[in-house]
């Protein structure tokens, strides 16, 4: 879409990359403010002559903040004169008859602004997904790695041709709750994430919310006596289990550790490192796993940036 395009451009956004869009709301100096509200994800609030108002439900996961805010710099960015609350975002574009077309503007504004093709082509193939056999799991990791919503993250598949207008419909049968509890043995999540990480994730830059939950899975040859030893463990992130997933030795005498954490409030910006090593030698060391954590804080009440006082 031309005007997701021109904004990236236009603030230094690079396509290929996780979009900083509160950091875009933030340098334009946006008035944006979190609110928990009951029934709207968010809204957009124009004002005439000043800077239109952007409000955002704190109640609502980041990835869906996160969207809701592109969505509403869709309607600031095309200079949109007329109020809207979100009852609804990253609605299905085949459902789209029946809305007004500023919606569907800033709909697709936000989709190409958070969700460029080159952000996910890139990220499909760091993280070997294949367009054929795309499952649930594989796109709400997708979705995490993008910071973009599931069901908005559906969308812009389909839009972009990746996915077949049958298997997106599939997708949307399955919701983030239940994909999220799957991923984490069952477990129940709430609004938090379950970042599930293996070999595809290393090197790369990971941007969970405070709470949210890590799960690391890789794989070890227990003959050959190498184990995952945590290396260096950035600040705040608690490992809750240590263990090996499933059946001690699978099929070709590999198994998977297991490493779960959460990340707690004093959470910093740091690397995460694990090493493959035999125990009973210090220096020789095997593989490398290494994440860089970005932790997010979730706001519950207030402005992103404080309005300046004339
Ligand atoms: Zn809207």
């Amino acid at each position: 879409m031309g005007a997701a395009h021109r904004a990236h451009k236009e603030f230094g956004v690079n396509p290929s990359m996780r979009v900083d869009v509160f950091g875009v709301l933030r340098d334009i100096g946006a008035f944006v403010f979190f609110r928990p509200l009951r029934s709207i994800y968010g809204a957009y609030l124009p004002t005439g002559d000043s800077m239109p108002g952007l409000l955002i439900n704190s109640n609502l996961p980041l990835s869906v903040q996160r969207f809701t805010a592109a969505h509403e710099l869709g309607h600031l960015y095309l200079g949109h004169k007329i109020v809207s609350l979100e009852r609804e975002v990253g609605f299905v574009p085949e459902e789209r008859s029946g809305v007004d077309n500023d919606e569907v503007v800033a709909e697709a504004f936000g989709a190409f602004f958070l969700m460029p093709k080159a952000l996910v082509a890139t990220s499909m193939r760091e993280l070997r997904i294949e367009k054929e056999t795309m499952a649930p799991a594989d796109v709400y990791l997708l979705a995490l790695r993008m910071g973009a919503s599931y069901a908005a993250t559906i969308n812009q598949l389909r839009t972009l041709r990746f996915l077949r207008p049958t298997q997106a419909s599939e997708l949307r049968k399955h919701a983030p709750k239940e994909i999220k509890e799957e991923l984490n043995n069952e477990k129940a999540a709430g609004r938090h994430d379950v970042w599930l990480l293996n070999e595809n994730w290393d090197g790369q830059e990971i941007y969970p919310a405070i709470r949210d939950t890590i799960r690391i899975r890789l794989e070890e040859t227990p003959t050959s006596g190498y184990t995952w030893l945590v290396q260096k463990r950035p600040r705040g992130f608690h490992v809750l289990e240590d263990g090996y997933k499933g059946e001690e030795t699978a099929i070709g005498g590999v198994r998977i550790r297991e490493f779960v954490a959460s990340l707690e409030d004093d959470a910093q910006e740091s690397e995460l490192v694990l090493r493959k090593a035999r125990p009973w030698e210090r220096d020789a060391v095997g593989a490398e796993f290494s994440v860089q954590i970005h932790p997010q804080e979730l706001r519950k009440t207030g402005p992103l940036v404080l309005p300046k006082i004339a």
